[in-house]
C-alpha cells in the first residue's frame, strides 16, 4: 500500500553533520523524496508536533530538544517520504524510540544518545502510522510543498490571491 510518512531529522542530527548519511540510509528504502525544507520550530509547532505526549515528565524537554534549544541550532530538516509501505520502512531502518534500544545498526542505534535529563536524542522523527502521518504532514507542509496530491484541499483567495490550502 502507497503511504506517506513525515521524516525530521531532529538538531542533533544536524549538529552531528548527519544530513548525508541518514538521506543515503532513507535511500536504502527505494521510497521517494516529495518534499523537503529547513524548518525552524516555533514552540507552538513543537507542542502541536509532540501534543500527545503533554503528560510526560519529559514533554518541556523534548520541546526545547525539538526546537533546537540544546544544540544551538533553532532549525529541523522536514521530508515526506512516498511509496509502498513507506511508514514501516521508515520507522524500521529508525529503530526503537530508545536509541540504547535501537538495533545497532539503525539510524537511532548508531546516532543516538539519551542525555543527563533522560531525554531520548534520537536524530530523526518518523511518523509512526497512518494518521499520525496525515496530521504531521499537514502542519508542517503546505499542500504546494509536496509533489504530490497529499490529501484534500481546497482553494481560499488571500489578499486578492488564490492559495491551496488543506481541506
Ligand atoms: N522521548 C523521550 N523519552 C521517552 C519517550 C520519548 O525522550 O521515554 C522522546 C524521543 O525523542 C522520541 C520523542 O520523545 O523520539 C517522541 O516520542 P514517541 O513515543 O512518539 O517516539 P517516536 O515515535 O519518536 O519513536
Ligand atoms: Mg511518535
Amino acid at each position: 500500500m502507497k503511504q506517506q510518512t513525515l521524516i525530521l531529522i531532529k538538531p542533533d542530527g544536524l549538529v552531528k553533520s548527519l544530513t548525508g548519511n541518514i538521506l543515503t540510509r532513507m535511500s536504502e528504502t527505494k521510497l521517494e523524496i516529495v518534499a523537503a525544507k529547513i524548518a525552524r520550530v516555533s514552540p507552538e509547532l513543537a507542542q502541536v508536533h509532540y501534543q500527545h505526549l503533554k503528560e510526560k515528565p519529559f514533554y518541556d524537554e523534548l520541546l526545547t530538544y525539538l526546537q533546537g534549544q540544546l544544540h544551538d541550532r533553532r532549525k529541523v530538516m522536514a521530508m515526506v517520504y512516498w511509496g509502498d509501505d513507506a511508514i514501516g520502512k521508515v520507522r524500521t531502518l529508525a529503530g526503537a524510540t530508545n536509541p540504547e534500544e535501537a538495533e545497532p545498526t539503525s539510524i537511532r542505534g548508531a546516532y543516538g544518545r539519551i542525555t543527563s535529563k533522560g531525554v531520548y536524542e534520537n536524530v530523526i522523527h518518523a511518523s509512526s502510522n497512518e494518521a499520525e502521518a496525515e496530521r504531521e504532514i499537514k502542519l508542517w507542509f503546505e499542500p504546494d510543498e509536496i509533489i504530490l496530491d497529499a490529501y484534500k484541499t481546497k482553494t481560499v483567495v488571500l489578499d486578492g490571491v488564490k492559495k491551496r490550502v488543506w481541506a
